[in-house]
């Protein structure tokens, strides 16, 4: 293998997938729906299919596509989008995450990424020579209140080699919805530093609780001209597995980013963007008695959040407590032993969430993810003892669990 890769031929995903599979236990881990998406998806394929959508597209976006994206991101972020030259489809926001990685960084540039953060971005960083400089939010005191960001460390990890601020809200693992002001006074570090460009991974920007509101980061200030942001219709319609996700921003990232596009994969899966074209414009409309889809599955969510946070408030099997998640597919548990019950094969020179996951897994067959996977180096102490459970599972998944940690 190569030396950019030697590093990296480890993902938790692989190591806790395979646990799970093998001692058959409840998936709360990766996050992935486990249930049907809506029928007016499979509708859209259907169509997209007998359309004859069938062949290689434009590299930047299926036409179709980019022109629904245009429309309804448009009045999201309250300007004109040109969906010619602002807007990227790609095989998931993955996919869009590395094309702008090697359509940007050069070696020695460092990236700033705020922890807990979605473990591709590291490789993805580092593989063409990038540097990630993690800041970690801070722990809450308590099960009420959110993960707070220090604005001086944040401000202190600026250099003249900064290239890419990566910024993800609401935040994949902690849930974490940064409000308008936070967002303000990242937005004034920011304009201290013109030429950084900066990627707002923002795939779960439809799924906010409690009747909070995403916000996105390009839309303060002015920023949007260096700014791309994410989104993934995996997570919109609950399809992970069709790998469709956009960037929609500033034309000159846009323009770069669709130069690596060419080389890596020339043009995104058509059919699929067909089908999500007729997805955004039919999920604008009433839902389930919901003013739109969008609202609904916010409320499906939720519920399992509740779920969630019962099970763990109420179970005496474990001594796990729930913390505030305001958004996003997870909501996080704080592990409230020691540990010293777990049997030493469980430990393997990891922390305490490493080892609390592949009990459970193990002993209790039913499986969350370990949070210090999410940390870098010097912040994993804040993750040591967090364990992540999925909410985008089938009401049955908890009620399996409730049975087997509430006793
Ligand atoms: N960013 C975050 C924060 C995620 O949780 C995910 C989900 N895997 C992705 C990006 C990648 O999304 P996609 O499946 O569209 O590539
Ligand atoms: N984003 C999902 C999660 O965090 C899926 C991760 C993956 O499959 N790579 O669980």
């Amino acid at each position: 293998i190569s030396n950019n890769l030697e590093n990296f031929q480890y993902t938790i995903w692989n190591e806790f997938t395979q646990l799970v599979l093998k001692h058959q236990a409840i998936n709360l881990g990766q996050g992935f729906p486990n249930f049907s998406c809506p029928q007016f998806v499979k509708d859209a394929l259907t169509d997209a299919v007998n359309n004859n959508e069938n062949q290689y597209s434009r590299s930047a976006g299926f036409p179709m596509l980019v022109e629904e994206i245009a429309k309804i991101y448009g009045i999201k972020h309250n300007r004109k989008i040109d969906p010619m030259t602002e807007i990227a489809v790609c095989y998931g926001a993955g996919e869009a995450l590395c094309n702008i990685a090697m359509a940007l960084i050069n070696p020695g540039d460092e990236v700033i990424i705020i922890d807990p953060s979605f473990d591709i971005y590291i490789p993805q960083i580092c593989i063409p020579g990038g540097i990630p400089i993690r800041v970690s939010l801070e722990p809450p005191i308590d099960n009420i209140s959110p993960w707070t960001i220090n604005f001086d460390k944040l401000e202190s990890a600026f250099t003249n080699k900064t290239k890419i601020f990566l910024f993800n809200t609401p935040n994949n693992p902690v849930g974490k919805v940064f409000t308008r002001e936070e967002l303000e006074k990242i937005a004034q570090i920011l304009e201290k530093w013109p030429n950084v460009v900066i990627v707002a991974d923002e795939v779960y920007e439809h799924i906010v609780f409690d009747g909070k509101e995403h916000i996105s980061l390009a839309d303060i200030g002015n920023l949007w001209e260096r700014s791309v942001t994410l989104s993934s219709a995996g997570k919109l319609f609950s399809i992970t597995g069709w790998k469709t996700g956009w960037a929609v921003g500033g034309p000159i990232i846009i323009k770069n980013m669709v130069v690596s596009k060419l080389w890596i994969s020339f043009c995104s899966n058509t059919v699929c963007q067909g089908a999500i074209a007729r997805c955004l414009r039919f999920a604008e409309n009433e839902y389930e008695d919901f003013p739109n889809y969008y609202k609904w599955l916010c409320k499906q969510y939720e519920e399992k959040r509740e779920r969630i946070k019962y099970i763990l408030n109420n179970s005496n099997v474990i001594k796990v407590q729930p913390l505030l998640s305001e958004g996003g597919f997870f909501l996080v548990g704080r592990i409230l032993d020691d540990g010293d019950f777990i049997p030493e094969k469980f430990k393997n020179e990891t922390s305490l969430d490493f080892a609390f996951c592949r009990w459970l897994i193990e002993e209790h067959k039913v499986s969350a993810i370990p949070c210090s996977a999410f940390f870098g180096e010097n912040n994993k102490h804040f993750g040591s003892n967090l364990i992540r459970f999925a909410l985008c599972k089938e009401l049955s998944e908890y009620d399996k669990a409730e049975k087997i940690l509430i006793r």
